[in-house]
């Protein structure tokens, strides 16, 4: 499982191959053009006007650092072309196999072995939750340690 200062650096690498999202507040507000954006003063990566702001004043006396772990690219990696790292957590009262990422909960709805993962997020992040919004098709996906099967 990387850290989020792993998984942001080697974001950074393909940053300029598409245009990403601010990978700090996930808005889609980033310059076409690399040099116009904001450096980040955590992680070597380009973020928007707004976020290279808030890091400047977080950095004042008496600012409050936000972690790495709650920039909007950690909540859902495939957004930026990142792979999903589904961690195992445990079987729900349906017994369907949940999976953590970046805080946020997934579930696979057809945990059968010889079937396609079928992987959406949890009602209001609920353990317990309804399926959700599927993830959407292509997102590449590992399961840590594996997937959990039926
Ligand atoms: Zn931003």
């Amino acid at each position: 499982m990387s850290t989020a200062k792993e998984l942001i650096e080697a974001f950074a690498k393909r940053q300029h191959e598409w245009h990403y999202p601010c990978p700090r507040c996930g808005r889609d507000v980033m310059d076409e053009e690399p040099a116009r954006n904001a450096m980040s003063r955590r992680v070597n990566v380009q973020v928007c006007d707004d976020c290279g702001a808030l890091e400047a004043f977080e950095d004042m006396p008496g600012g409050f650092q936000a972690p790495l772990e709650v920039w909007a690219i950690m909540k859902y990696p495939p957004r930026w072309g990142m792979l999903l790292q589904l961690a195992f957590v445990g079987r729900d009262s349906w017994s369907r196999p949940v999976y953590e990422c970046g805080g946020r909960l997934y579930v696979d709805v057809d945990p059968r072995a010889d079937r396609y993962p079928a992987i959406c997020t949890k009602q209001d992040n609920d353990f317990d939750g309804e399926p959700c919004d599927p993830i959407p098709a292509g997102a590449e996906v590992e399961f840590i340690p594996h997937r959990d099967t039926w």
